[in-house]
């Protein structure tokens, strides 16, 4: 088994992630509906996470992923 499988459409084999500079975040895009999703990875953060912040540092990834033809769900 590899990564997670997409949770938008039923594809789970190609899942491709690009972690962020400091590898807390990754985003995550299927090539398959084209969606993409970010994720906070736990183990890399040592302070409180409050979402509504990671939201706004995340936009950069939010970003990069639009300009890539991926779109949020
Ligand atoms: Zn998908």
């Amino acid at each position: 088994m590899g990564g997670p499988g997409c949770p938008f459409c039923e594809e789970t084999a190609l899942q491709t992630y690009y972690p962020s500079d400091d590898r807390i975040y990754r985003l995550y895009v299927c090539d398959s509906c084209r969606c993409y999703l970010k994720t906070i990875d736990l183990r890399e953060i040592d302070r409180d996470v409050c979402l509504p912040v990671e939201n706004i540092v995340t936009v950069s990834l939010d970003s990069a992923a639009r300009e890539k033809g991926y779109r949020h769900y």
